[in-house]
């Protein structure tokens, strides 16, 4: 039997012809139709003037970057996220500090996240900014953030990585604070193979990641450069990716969503796995469905029916684990309390892909109704797309 997958590309058939005309005209580099058109429909969508990268990874970068975190600075980082968020705190000589999460979001915890501002405002030692991340398509609580940041005065970063077509009280996700950057790597909601961009409402800084993003080089006929540059641009081929995947975004999100409401429906007499939260002001895109274990009233553990599902051929994994067990950030301080531990040791991801068909969809469901030692069911409920919780 076909393994299911956790989450593939899902192509809209668009995508060949806008990869092909790049082919026939020529424009085989970082330069061209195909990445204007993509921008520009991004910019459609979230409102905001952006730049197409190599990686959500360099957006990061390029944003800490025009933040000014460098050499000895610290930047306030969620700890529950992919390594993608914190590692470009360090390519930049800076340190990352870690903020828990809260249980109404799994997100940055805007109250552990007053207490670390006022810790280090105490001492005269306030991070060049703070990195909120959007986790599994849900954002963070936002107006809270912004609000204690504001106080402080610090900007904030919206690693949107996982969150394009999400809102928060109507906002799209990536547009809140100083800088957003989204990822368009394979697993994600929509992909261009590899690639990410940066949006601002600063057109001034997003024409200067443009820049650094081409080797840094400065007008006029000879290759003069007065500043550091990274080789950091997309490919006007994978631009024309984006540009099918940009047409399609609001039928995968509902793809994405009527899957995650179909799981949560058919396990809803299951005691012991609870869907991840969504509050009612929020609209979650849940690029992956997820679930916590509570391993008496379930009858199994979160690594147990890992274990189970594998053996069902269903790919599931673990919810992120904390960039403050990681020993590459050993070293790094933590403010808050264990949110983001217990969300890691109990979280479990399901098979999320827009294009699992109803069958696979059953498969993964009764693959953890028989791990709970309930019964299976025969068929799924076809909710509608934009069912709220
Ligand atoms: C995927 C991801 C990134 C990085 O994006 P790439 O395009 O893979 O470099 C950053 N942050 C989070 C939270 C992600 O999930």
């Amino acid at each position: 039997m076909k393994r299911v997958l956790l989450s593939v590309p899902h192509m809209a058939g668009t995508e060949m012809a806008y990869v092909e005309d790049a082919f026939r005209t020529n424009w085989l580099s970082t330069v061209g139709a195909n990445l204007m058109e993509f921008e520009k429909a991004v910019e459609q969508w979230c409102g905001l003037p952006g730049v197409a990268l190599a990686s959500g990874t360099a957006g990061i970068h390029l944003a800490l970057k025009l933040l000014g975190a460098g050499q000895g600075d610290e930047v306030f980082c969620q700890s529950l996220t992919f390594a993608a968020s914190t590692n470009p705190i360090r390519y930049q000589g800076a340190e990352p500090v870690f903020i828990d999460s809260e249980r109404r979001t799994w997100n940055m915890d805007a109250q552990v996240l007053r207490e670390a501002l006022q810790a280090r405002a105490s001492i005269g030692r306030l991070p060049k900014c703070v990195e909120v991340v959007h986790l599994f398509g849900q954002c963070a609580e936002m107006d809270d953030i912004l609000s204690v940041c504001g106080e402080y005065g610090v900007p904030v970063l919206e690693d949107a990585a996982e969150a394009i077509g999400a809102t928060y009280r109507g906002r799209p996700a990536g547009t809140m604070g100083a800088v957003g950057v989204y990822s368009f790597n394979g697993n994600k909601l929509l992909t261009t193979t590899s690639g990410g961009m940066l949006v601002s409402r600063n057109e001034a800084w997003v024409e200067k990641a443009r820049f650094w993003s081409q080797q840094s080089r400065d007008p006029g006929i000879a290759y003069e450069h007065s500043e550091l540059g990274y080789n950091y641009r997309m490919s006007n081929v994978l631009a024309g990716i984006g540009r099918g995947q940009m047409e399609v975004l609001d039928l995968r999100v509902a793809q994405r969503r009527a899957i995650a409401c179909r799981y949560r429906d058919a396990f809803a007499d299951l005691p012991g796995l609870t869907w991840m939260p969504e509050p009612a002001d929020q609209f979650s895109t849940h690029w992956l469905s997820v679930f916590l274990v509570n391993e008496e009233r379930f009858g199994c553990s979160r690594d147990g029916m890992i274990r189970a599902l594998d053996s069902a051929g269903v790919e599931s994994r673990p919810v992120w684990k904390p960039m403050h067990l990681q020993p590459v950030f050993a070293s790094c301080e933590k403010f808050g309390g264990n949110v983001a531990e217990d969300l890691f040791r109990r979280g479990i991801c399901l098979p999320s892909s827009s294009s699992l068909s109803m069958e696979d969809q059953l498969r993964v469901v009764n693959a953890v109704r028989t791990a709970a030692g309930a019964g299976a069911l025969s068929a799924l409920e076809d909710v509608a797309e934009t069912r709220r919780v």
